[in-house]
């Protein structure tokens, strides 16, 4: 029977309310809420995916901004890498794909981690590692991580990639908003390379001003829709595109903040023991579903 990652998540959740209820003679006291500091001045990226040309320069900056490895800058040109629709990885933070599209033939839109206003890992990560900073990031230490996977299985974009190869000390990676540049007042480096401005980076209550102005001046133009402005509670990455990008690009996803499942799981664990053993089955199937994502996933 085929089962996947949320209806895992659900699984669990019921598992550790239930793990909860047998053990509930000697609860643990660990509460395990999320940071989650909304600012109003928090930050966000504008993707306008009519302005885009694919040209792919924001994943070579994006590498070389992260110490990942680059290729030759002519290799970006090489289109045939928009045959197969791509995922963030550890060593691609953000990937730029190609989509048919009614009214340009084709539409290229770049993707990466979406920075979630109520993210599902910052709540699902067992261990505190995530956060969601005031400016709108959602960063990790790495130094917490312990490559459990939880967030890989709760994010509802499918975001964040582990470090296989590191097998005896794995951690997840993704982008990072570009946290350390922006700390010091500059551009995410995706964004200072694009050469047609398809990026734009801001307050995402400007940004959304911003949106609904171009929709509203070329509505021949936009589908009439801001594609982050409501999923999941809001994400710090908005997009404006010719087409639906729902359902194709990415997934249908309600409007309610995805954290509800993974926070039960987690406060399932918390709030009253759950033996080493359990603990290590939950994993174990975190890593079962996970190890073939690439495979099961084109699509962010
Ligand atoms: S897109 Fe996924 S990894 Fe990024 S903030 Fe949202 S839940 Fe977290
Ligand atoms: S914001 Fe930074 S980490 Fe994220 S895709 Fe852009 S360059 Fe990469
Ligand atoms: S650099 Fe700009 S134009 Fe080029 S692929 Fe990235 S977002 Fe599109």
């Amino acid at each position: 029977m085929a089962q996947n990652r949320r209806d895992f998540l659900k699984t669990l959740a019921t598992i550790g309310v239930s793990t909860g209820a047998i053990s509930a003679v000697t609860p643990q006291v660990a509460k395990a809420g999320p940071t989650n500091i909304l600012s109003d001045n928090r930050m966000g990226v504008l993707v306008d995916a009519t302005v885009c040309i694919g040209c792919r320069k924001c994943e070579w900056a994006c590498q070389g901004a992260h110490d990942k490895v680059q290729q030759d800058f002519i290799e970006y040109e090489n289109n045939d890498v928009f045959k197969k629709a791509r995922r963030p990885d550890t060593n691609n933070l953000t990937v730029v794909n190609k989509y048919d599209s009614e009214l340009l033939g084709s539409e290229t839109i770049k993707l990466q981690c979406m920075h979630c206003d109520h993210p599902a890992c910052v709540s699902a990560c067992i261990v505190g590692a995530l956060s969601k900073e005031e400016n709108g990031s959602v960063i990790w230490d790495t130094d917490k991580c312990i490559g459990c996977r939880y967030c890989m299985v709760a994010c509802p974009f499918q975001v964040p990639a582990l470090e296989y190869y590191k097998a005896l000390d794995p951690k997840i990676v993704k982008c990072d908003f570009c946290f350390e540049r922006t700390k010091e007042g500059n551009l995410p480096a995706c964004v200072e390379i694009c050469p047609v401005e398809a990026l734009t980076y801001g307050k995402r209550e400007d940004l959304l001003i911003e949106a609904k102005k171009r929709i509203k001046n070329h509505s021949e133009k936009y589908f009439n829709y801001i594609y982050g402005e409501h999923e999941v509670g809001g994400t710090a990455w908005l997009y404006l595109s010719d087409k639906e990008l729902a359902g194709e690009v990415f997934p249908k996803l309600g409007n309610d903040p995805a954290p509800g499942v993974s926070e039960s799981i987690q406060h399932g664990l918390f709030a009253y023991f759950v033996p080493p053993v359990a603990l290590y089955a939950l994993l174990g199937g975190i890593m079962w579903l996970s190890k073939d994502k690439d495979k099961s996933e084109e699509k962010l």
